[in-house]
């Protein structure tokens, strides 16, 4: 792939980067990257990654935007309140930028539909908001090969996982968070509540480690980090960042290390 003039003009302050490079922006043309729900993590998310010039988006959600999520959800306005989440998303992708590649998806996550609502994805980054859907999520990636980046934020407290659990020594979100939450499908954020712009950092930093996966082996950004988890945290403010290690016993990934 060559870019043309106008898409290197667009692209410039990446380019100009040494850890970006023309190299990797034409990785990032080529890359298809899966983003699973569209709200307080995903809003920001698609915003930074269709911004970086990532040339296919698969944007899955079954919600319907609600007036109280325009406090965060960055990419809906008070118009496309009652409307879907990824038409809503769709139409703020053809806004921003039509030359990029988008597929939408009103399904809701199953352990059934997964690995289709994935396929062909060089990375899937999970924003969704409860264990049942990233487990099914996590496993799907296991099971295809796919990168996750999995983030979750809750009042002040955010967190960025990168997970490759289809590779040797490396563990999956299943590894970290167990079987327990299998059946669990609740929205802690209406409960709990949440500044926006919280969810707007781990949103975007989910979109900077997305970047740092997809230019691996291309440019010079850095490795990927796998089963590292950060740990983001709004009030102190500060970010820490543990290893997890992978689980012998995992029913998604321990067969494949
Ligand atoms: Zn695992």
């Amino acid at each position: 792939m060559t870019l043309s003039s106008a898409r290197l003009d667009r692209f410039a302050r990446h380019i100009v980067l040494p850890e970006v490079g023309g190299a990797g922006q034409v990785r990032l043309a080529e890359s298809r990257v899966a983003i699973i729900g569209l709200g307080g993590i995903g809003s920001p998310a698609l915003q930074y990654l269709a911004a970086s010039g990532i040339g296919r988006l698969a944007l899955v959600d079954d919600d319907i935007v609600d007036v109280s999520n325009l406090q965060r959800q960055t990419i809906f306005t008070t118009r496309d309140v009652g409307y879907g989440k990824a038409v809503s998303a769709r139409r703020w992708l053809a806004n921003f930028d039509d030359a990029l590649q988008v597929d939408v998806s009103d399904a809701r996550i199953t352990p059934e539909n997964a690995a289709s609502l994935i396929a062909g994805a060089d990375l899937v980054l999970d924003g969704t908001d409860n264990f049942a859907t990233r487990l099914a999520v996590s496993d799907a990636c296991v099971a295809a090969g796919i990168p996750l980046l999995s983030a979750a934020v809750g009042r002040f407290q955010g967190q960025v996982g990168a997970w490759a659990g289809h590779l040797p020594q490396e563990a999956c979100y299943r590894c970290f968070v167990g079987d327990a939450f299998d059946a669990e499908d609740c929205d802690t954020c209406a409960d709990d509540g949440m500044l926006g712009a919280m969810a707007g950092w781990v949103g975007s930093f989910a979109a900077m480690q997305a970047v740092k996966v997809l230019l691996a082996g291309v440019s010079t950004l850095g490795a990927p980090g796998w089963s590292r988890l950060h740990i983001l945290d709004g009030l102190e403010p500060g970010m820490r960042t543990i290893r997890i290690a992978p689980d012998p016993a995992c029913k998604a990934c321990a067969a494949s290390d």
